[in-house]
């Protein structure tokens, strides 16, 4: 896809303007603002700004909501395909709206389209949604969870292990040196055989399940993911196999459009089946779990419309007795869903290690990462997105061309 950046005339995007004094970026507050003007909360802009490293090739694109008042919300990193849906779709639809007036916003959007079920459309309605919590966040001064009526500030990691050798010796250390940091969740992968495998492939996807329980012993959960690699009756003969090791979950075995199959290894295994990252709405996981599908409902708050959306989401499992455990592909809006349920609906944030502990958040100043297995939540308000500006090279604001996206 080719792009077209530029950077605008407006002294706004310049980083001592974008960063005053010293100051992260948008720490607007209610204090600052006219909150009696009632144009005050008007968006009067919305952004999507590509930042540069400085020592390296590094870009990440970010999300700004920009009010009358000057209160700003930011969100991010964002993926590609969401910002392009911002460019060309959400952000004039927001300019002139109330800021504070998500569920409003939410509402128009899903109407605006008749393609607003699909993916990449709920994709950009995530990364606006998200970024106007993190302004409510900026303008009252407080934590999203706390918006949330949450309270809970020390939240478990799971360690999901993509990516990491399953040679048996690896396996075994990687399991114990986690269990050693203080994991008590872990999440590997089985992806990479299937039915085409045979059932030397069932055989190979079990062994490496006994491995895991030998190395990880009686006092850790085991979980699986097959990233949608396998069919029903690879499913069937892996789980009559494995469920003497006791597994907490087997992670979308199938693609969740197949909810026949789902359904059909929920009824014949006694291991709990989940699924959800590509749930795009409230609707997407009502379906599962009034047909008794899935017990673990992995809503990604980046993919399936936000916040907003996402604790509908969260209320529709809890009628059920299910978990909601969001996907960990970006974690600042699934840890303060979390933190704003109880423990007995969400016990778990998805730390994807190795994507986590790399450059993901690079320009950002406080890292989210667990120490000895826990989050810890800031008093920060929104988000608490700051920018480490010693590592910007520079800002731009980009769009796309509709004929090129
Ligand atoms: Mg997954």
């Amino acid at each position: 896809m080719n792009r077209r950046n530029f950077l605008t005339s407006l002294a706004v995007l310049a980083p001592t303007t974008i960063f005053p004094n010293g100051v992260g970026f948008g720490q607007s507050s209610r204090s600052k603002t006219k909150a009696k003007n009632s144009d005050a909360m008007i968006v009067s802009d919305v952004q999507m700004l590509e930042l540069r490293a400085r020592d390296s090739d590094k870009k990440s694109l970010y999300i700004k909501i920009i009010t009358k008042s000057g209160v700003e919300g930011l969100y991010g990193p964002i993926d590609l395909a969401a910002a392009v849906q911002v460019d060309h779709f959400f952000a004039k639809r927001l300019i002139g709206f109330d800021a504070l007036a998500h569920e409003a916003y939410w509402d128009k959007m899903i109407r605006a389209s008749r393609h607003s079920r699909g993916s990449h459309y709920s994709l950009g309605l995530s990364a606006v949604d998200n970024a106007l919590w993190d302004l409510k966040g900026r303008y009252f001064d407080v934590p999203v969870y706390k918006l949330l009526g949450g309270a809970r500030t020390r939240l478990r990691a799971y360690g999901s292990c993509l990516g990491y050798s399953q040679e048996p010796d690896d396996l075994k250390a990687k399991v114990q040196e986690l269990k050693a940091e203080g994991y008590r969740h872990q999440k590997w992968f089985l992806n990479k055989r299937g039915p085409k495998a045979g059932p030397e492939g069932v055989e190979q996807d079990a062994e490496t399940m006994r491995l895991l329980r030998e190395a990880a012993g009686d006092d850790m959960e085991i979980m699986i993911d097959a990233s949608w690699k396998w069919d029903l009756q690879y499913a069937l003969a892996w789980a009559r196999k494995v469920e003497q090791y006791n597994p907490w979950w087997i992670e979308e075995p199938f693609q969740s459009l197949n909810i026949d199959s789902f359904i059909e290894l929920s009824r014949n295994t006694s291991i709990p089946v989940a699924t959800g990252e590509h749930f795009y709405n409230r609707w997407d996981a009502h379906n599962f779990l009034k047909r008794d599908a899935i017990r673990v409902v992995q809503a990604d708050p980046e993919w399936c419309g936000g916040i907003t959306e996402t604790m509908k989401i969260c209320n529709i499992a809890s009628v059920h007795g299910a978990h909601v455990i969001p996907h960990g592909h970006s974690i600042h809006a699934a840890m303060h869903i979390v933190a704003s349920q109880p423990e007995e609906l969400c016990p778990l944030v998805e730390y994807l290690i190795r994507k986590m502990s790399g450059d993901y958040y690079y320009f950002e100043k406080e890292i989210p990462a667990p120490k000895n297995a826990f989050f810890e939540l800031s008093d920060r308000p929104g988000f608490g997105i700051e920018f480490e500006t010693s590592k910007i090279e520079d800002i731009k604001q980009v769009h796309w061309d509709k004929n090129e996206a």
